[in-house]
């Protein structure tokens, strides 16, 4: 009986968290919509979260298997122990395969977990980096690493001119260098490890698109091999009809679904200010207030993302007022919110993926960034895109005076109407982009060739 040909299989390896998860999970399923076989690993207790059919999804183990980076003391710990069983448990999944009729050919792993080059080199098979964040932040990193960046940077540095980079200042830069170094140090380390070896990879792929940061794109290609694949938002390939559904298909919290589209299904176009400040960031009990005011002084029907610790920070009179325009809930379908006629502005911390799905899904934002290299994404999104506001802080925090005339100006001020068109012109490009023929679409593409055909 003649044997039918085996298809290419590829592994990608995420970080278990839900900004790392949901564009991983996405790029495994557009690898699998044009050939490949992809499976999924990720740790034991996040397998439950996610859910597709187009892939398999495969544990392994980061030495805390109930709940994770919860469990562990700091983060330092946890990343040397993900290392040390993670590396264990993805080759024996490796070996696993090898003699099955779909023995892996390429491990895609997330750059948090740099490891993985080892172990994909120790296989034998190829190896490629993913990178979650924007060009232009990997690039600011990267220079770091390379030493053309020393830190600290002080007073007489700023603005920060670097190559490919707009000028910086203390508070467009990734928060880890603006804060006096030492202070978040364990995030730096690891971040800038995953620079260190980036070249040794067969590919290192980018969660943006040429047209985006065309420039960076450039500028790296000399030293890395980059392809720039994204974005990796399901509901950009809606055209195709190789995807599931408009989400990511995977959820680490319970979303309010049904009941929170219904409700905006009640309201008029562009009325509503959608408001989340993504998985990791906490909110302190003055912003949750500063905030809770800016949107009744808004008065225009808003939707919150508050997570569960930060409901209590909520203040008194605001939960309790009759008169509330707004819904607070624990978690959404980030996608499906974005995606409607009534949603017309999004107030983002401007995580890399938030900020590529407002940017995709033509969604005007007000960008209130609270740590890590989101200050840069809102120094993009507001100079470079033009799609955003950025809300000043003022003793550490947006003052609720502030967010609301961020939120007005946005919504009906002066240059709604531009930033209206340049959210429109950024949602086509990028669908643009990771459509047949476009410039993600042809990256991605060619990763695929070589794998089917065994040519690099
Ligand atoms: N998200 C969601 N529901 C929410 C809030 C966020 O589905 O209520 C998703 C969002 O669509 C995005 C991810 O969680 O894909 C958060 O990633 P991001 O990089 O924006 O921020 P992080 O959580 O890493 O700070």
């Amino acid at each position: 009986m003649e044997r039918t040909k085996q298809r290419p299989h590829v592994i990608v390896l995420t970080y278990p968290a839900q900004g790392h998860i949901n564009p991983l999970l996405q790029f495994a399923k557009r690898l699998a919509s044009k050939g490949l076989k992809a499976t999924l690993a990720t740790t034991h207790y996040t397998v439950p979260s996610i859910h597709t059919k187009t892939i398999s999804i495969e544990p392994i183990s980061d030495g805390y298997d109930q709940s994770g980076y919860n469990q562990a003391p700091n983060l330092p710990t946890y990343l040397d122990s993900f290392k040390t069983v993670g590396s264990k448990t993805l080759s024996d999944l490796i070996f696993k395969y090898k003699d099955s009729d779909s023995p892996v050919t390429c491990l895609v792993y997330d750059s948090l977990l740099p490891w993985g080059l080892e172990v994909a080199k120790k296989h034998g098979i190829y190896g490629a980096a993913f990178l979650t964040n924007s060009a232009s932040v990997c690039s600011m990193y990267w220079q770091i690493e390379k030493g053309v960046l020393s830190l600290p940077v002080g007073d007489g540095m700023v603005p920060l001119v670097l190559p490919g980079l707009i000028p910086l200042g203390f508070c467009d830069m990734p928060s880890f260098l603006a804060q006096p170094v030492g202070i978040h140090s364990p995030y730096l380390e690891a971040i800038l490890d995953k620079f260190s070896c980036l070249e040794l990879n067969d590919w290192v792929f980018v969660n943006s698109f040429e047209e985006l940061e065309s420039e960076l794109a450039n500028a790296l290609l000399g030293h890395w091999p980059v392809e720039m694949v994204g974005p990796m938002v399901p509901s950009m390939f809606l055209d195709q009809q190789i995807e599931e559904d408009t989400n990511y298909g995977a959820s680490l919290w319970n979303p309010i679904g049904d009941q929170c589209l219904a409700w905006l299904d009640t309201k008029p176009p562009k009325s509503v200010v959608y408001v989340s400040f993504g998985s990791m960031a906490q909110i302190s009990a003055e912003q949750v207030e500063e905030i809770a005011w800016a949107l009744k002084g808004v008065n225009k029907p808003f939707l919150w993302v508050l997570k569960e610790p930060e409901h209590e920070k909520l203040p008194t009179e605001f939960s309790n007022s009759t008169d509330q325009m707004g819904l607070v809930i624990t978690w959404s379908n980030q996608l499906d919110v974005l995606a409607h006629r009534a949603v017309g502005c999004f107030v983002t911390h401007c995580g890399w993926n938030s900020t590529l799905e407002g940017l995709s899904l033509g969604v005007p934002m007000v960008a209130v960034p609270q740590w890590s290299d989101q200050p840069m994404n809102a120094k993009y999104v507001e100079e470079v895109w033009k799609v955003a506001v950025r809300a000043r802080k003022d003793g550490g925090v947006v003052r609720r005076e502030e967010l609301e005339v961020c939120i007005r100006e946005v919504m009906v001020g002066e240059r709604s109407d531009e930033i209206r068109r340049n959210v429109s012109m950024w949602r086509e490009l990028a669908k643009r982009a990771v459509s047949r023929g476009g410039s993600s679409d042809q990256n991605v593409n060619k990763f695929v060739q070589v794998l089917l055909t065994g040519e690099k």
